[in-house]
């Protein structure tokens, strides 16, 4: 049996630091979400989400907890997301009723219009979504890429500046 003394296992827990692809620091990699965890828990009283794909082989699966990523952030470059995951998860989560629908002439539905909204916060969350799906490794957001743009949204995310 292995204890906590043994050479091997302390192996293994240097092995399990990486780069932290925020800060670039190397650091413990820990479960970050894409997506904020309070959008997969919209609703309780439905059953626990099913991830279903059409890749040979791979069958669908229950996933309680949403879809994260253990290889994008340490554990500060997670907190440093909060406050923007936070305020989106306010805005359309609990300011949902708030919305109003913006039509066309037509009476097209072209959108919806919020008041009193941080725009710095929303962008930054907008920004730290998407630059967390081109970075994840999971093949759930493999066709999320940013390309070149991908430096450029971490390093407005490491600013705190959306521009
Ligand atoms: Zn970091």
């Amino acid at each position: 049996m292995r204890r906590w003394g043994d050479r091997s296992v302390i192996h293994y827990i240097v092995r399990m630091k990486s780069v932290c692809k925020l800060c670039a620091n190397e650091a413990t990699l820990i479960e970050a979400h894409v997506i904020p965890k309070s959008f997969w828990e919209i609703d309780h009283a439905e059953p626990p989400l099913r991830m279903v794909t059409n890749t040979e082989g791979v069958f669908p699966r229950r996933i309680p907890k949403g879809v994260y990523d253990q290889t994008i952030v340490c554990e500060p470059c997670e907190r440093s997301f909060s406050d923007y995951d936070s305020y989106a998860a306010q805005l359309f989560l609990k300011r949902f009723n708030e919305f109003e629908e913006v039509r066309d002439n037509n009476r097209r539905l072209m959108g919806y219009m919020l008041r009193d909204v941080d725009s710095r916060l929303l962008k930054l969350f907008a920004i730290a979504v998407l630059w967390r799906a081109s970075a994840s490794s999971q093949t759930f957001f493999s066709r999320v890429r940013l390309g070149p743009l991908e430096a450029k949204a971490r390093e407005m995310l490491v600013r705190g500046r959306p521009r």
